[in-house]
């Protein structure tokens, strides 16, 4: 049996990971969702804990809404109900995979989803189950990015693992409008900072760096690179300070 890099992860999974490539139609595309599920099913039953923050943009992002007249915290607030949606399908999705899954939300919404306690996720992850945080931080101000960090150092996870869209790691220029963009396979946190490379939010960013939780930058669409990580395989881009 391989051995196991990291025995819990907290998976980001971005609002645009929820819609079928080329698709920008379908706001949440079951297909995909169901694939995604597939490869989390996978490392779940190689004993790995398995967190997920969902984003939601892929109905609403508080800054765009704000560019276009809105106060932002309400806007915000909005984004944050946007990934709850994305938390129920992804829920419903898991399960229907066989997983057993627990939904916590960062906004009280005891009808759709337990509150985020940490206690209670970390007994959740140890008897197996996944656990989707939804609602973000609950604050307006920041994104889902912010709470991947603070959420993975809340829950004590190994790693951070960044799922990017269709996009297998960092890049020094955007490699969709620069075709010699150079890819990163490695990062200091304080590099990644400093080179404003958009991995993640800087504030995010500093979290990790600053309590030290690898982040890995992938390409969740293809094939079998979540359970390589696992497995650990140098897979995308492997953000991390060695002491
Ligand atoms: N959001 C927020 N606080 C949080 C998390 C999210 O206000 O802690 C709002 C913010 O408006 C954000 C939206 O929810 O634009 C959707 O989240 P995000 O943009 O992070 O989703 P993603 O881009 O990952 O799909």
């Amino acid at each position: 049996m391989k051995k196991i890099r990291y025995k819990r992860v907290l998976i980001k999974i971005s609002g645009e990971s929820f819609v079928e490539k080329d698709n920008c139609q379908s706001r949440v595309d079951f297909k995909t969702l169901d694939d995604i599920a597939k490869k989390i099913k996978k490392i779940a039953g190689m004993g790995v804990e398995v967190a997920i923050v969902v984003g939601g943009g892929n109905f609403w992002r508080g800054k765009e809404a704000q560019e276009k007249g809105m106060d932002r915290s309400t806007a915000d607030y909005a984004g944050m109900l946007a990934t709850v949606i994305n938390a129920l399908a992804l829920q419903n999705i898991l399960e229907k995979n066989g997983l057993v899954v627990r939904t916590q939300s960062s906004i009280l919404m005891p009808s759709v989803a337990e509150p985020y306690i940490q206690r209670r996720a970390i007994r959740h992850l140890e008897k197996g189950r996944v656990v989707i945080f939804a609602a973000g931080m609950g604050n307006p101000y920041v994104t889902t990015d912010t709470a991947s960090a603070l959420r993975a150092i809340d829950i004590f996870a190994d790693a951070v693992l960044m799922a990017k869209n269709h996009v297998d790691g960092v890049y020094d220029s955007d490699p969709k409008e620069n075709p010699t963009a150079k890819k990163f396979d490695t990062l200091s946190h304080f590099e990644a900072l400093n080179k404003q490379l958009g991995v993640m939010d800087l504030t995010a960013l500093t979290f990790c760096m600053e309590n030290n939780v690898p982040i890995i930058v992938f390409n969740l669409q293809d094939g079998d690179n979540l359970k390589k990580i696992i497995e650990g395989e140098n897979i995308g881009t492997i953000i991390e300070t060695k002491k």
